[in-house]
């Protein structure tokens, strides 16, 4: 097993592969990213003194169109992750069919150590280093972890400034002030949301009753949960980076998550929620749950603790969060997986909307943003389970097998190979 990430992305690419006819010579150019940056970026600090900041944009594939995908900052960014989120954003566009190819970008960098000014001047500086490899018709950012609409406002003013007039569609993910698009803020836990409940019905699985399990409760995991409760699902267990949260409560049946969004807003972490008990992450993982749902970073299952998980799905609303080993476990034990490129594609759906509006200078309401979303992650749900039941394999490799498909095919196409 590993825990590079870059390798198990690849591993996953091979997996596919192996059931669809592909030349061998473009599954060797899918192998990589076409470019990767690394750049050092000064920062005033408020002190007076420079610190230079380690960042990352891999750019893996633009044969369906722009490059795509968001900017982490976090102490373990690493150019593997780097690499490997920008490959599953590729997988992502492809396999809802949208006309972007993937990106991903990161900085090295504890955003809790920084003052607003000095996020402001990283994040600045990150557009200045990337200048020239950005843009709307380039390469097209967006929040990852630990960043967030005001960043991608700073972004986009620099880009703007640098260009002399406003440039809206360099980056996703904006205040609805600046371009950004309604419904965005909860669109990718919306996106799993819709395909948890198509999984539900292909699975003959009766809705009543399900206890549900979410790791993370940031952007992604918190508006997944908050959907889940307003659908009468019972959340039962969430975690942040402090730990998780497990209900202990004979009156409730669900956590109310409003009210846990609240608590930790005003301490800092769920944990402490009345009417709970403490449990570690890992703990979260293993709890007797019929449902669970990763929303924090990857590799969180991993061989050693994949035998232990006892939910019937798992829906990947993080990226990675399953390693290539723990997938082969999962799968002999009959544990349903709906994939992250899919699982939690919706995000990456509603950017391309904000980007096709910000071309357009023509806004669309919040109902046209979520419905349009809910038909291309639906269709593309259906279209992953057909390729599953004719390839007899799992959503993941069904999953990626299309979208491998569709890239291979436009980078034939293009370069006449
Ligand atoms: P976020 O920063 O808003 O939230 C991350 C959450 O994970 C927080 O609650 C944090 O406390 C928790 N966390 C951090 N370290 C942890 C650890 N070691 N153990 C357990 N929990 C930990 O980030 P987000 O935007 O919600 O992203 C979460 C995941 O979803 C990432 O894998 C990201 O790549 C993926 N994702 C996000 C989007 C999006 O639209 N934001 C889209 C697609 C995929």
């Amino acid at each position: 097993m590993t825990s590079d990430p870059f390798k198990n992305a690849t591993k996953q690419l091979e997996n596919a592969s192996k059931i669809i006819d592909i030349d061998e010579s473009v599954l060797e150019i899918l192998k990589y990213p076409k470019r990767i940056l690394t750049v050092n970026i000064p920062v005033k600090m408020d002190s007076g003194k420079i610190e230079v900041f380690k960042g990352y944009r891999s750019q893996y594939n633009d044969a369906l169109g722009p490059f795509k995908g968001g900017i982490r900052f976090h102490p373990d960014v690493s150019l593997s992750e780097v690499k490997a989120l920008s490959a599953w954003m590729t997988w992502k566009c492809s396999v809802v069919n949208i006309p972007f190819g993937g990106g991903k970008g990161g900085i090295i960098v504890d955003v809790r150590k920084l003052s607003k000014g000095e996020l402001e001047r990283l994040s600045r500086g990150y557009v200045q280093a990337l200048r020239d490899f950005i843009g709307p018709y380039k390469d097209i950012p967006a929040p990852d972890v630990n960043t967030d609409p005001q960043i991608m406002a700073w972004m986009m003013d620099e880009f703007s400034t640098m260009h002399g007039y406003n440039v809206p569609g360099v980056v996703t993910g904006k205040p609805i002030e600046v371009g950004g698009t309604k419904g965005r803020k909860f669109s990718t836990s919306q996106g799993g949301i819709y395909v948890f409940e198509k999984a539900l019905e292909k699975l003959k699985i009766d809705s009543k009753n399900i206890k549900i399990a979410i790791q993370g409760f940031g952007n992604v995991g918190y508006f997944a949960s908050e959907i889940l409760f307003a659908l009468g699902y019972d959340v039962v267990a969430v975690s942040d980076s402090k730990g998780g949260i497990l209900l202990e409560n004979n009156k409730e049946k669900t956590l109310n998550v409003k009210e846990v969004l609240k608590y930790k807003e005003a301490t800092g972490s769920v944990v402490g929620y009345p009417g709970t008990r403490k449990i570690t992450n890992e703990e979260l993982l293993e709890l007797d749950v019929d449902v669970l749902m990763p929303a924090a970073l990857e590799n969180v299952i991993t061989e050693k603790n994949a035998d232990n998980i006892k939910a019937k799905i798992i829906v990947e609303l993080a990226n990675g969060p399953i390693t290539p080993e723990a997938d082969k476990i999962l799968e002999k034990k009959g544990v349903a997986v709906v994939p992250d490129i899919l699982a939690n594609a919706g995000g990456v759906i509603v950017s391309y909307f904000e980007w096709v509006q910000n071309l357009q200078n023509y806004y669309w309401s919040e109902n046209e943003n979520i419905g349009r979303l809910k038909e291309i992650i639906e269709k593309a749900f259906d279209e992953v389970w057909g390729k599953k039941e004719c390839c007899d394999c799992s959503l993941r490799v069904a999953a990626y097998a299309l979208a491998v498909e569709r890239v291979a095919a436009a980078e034939k196409l293009r370069r006449n190979l």
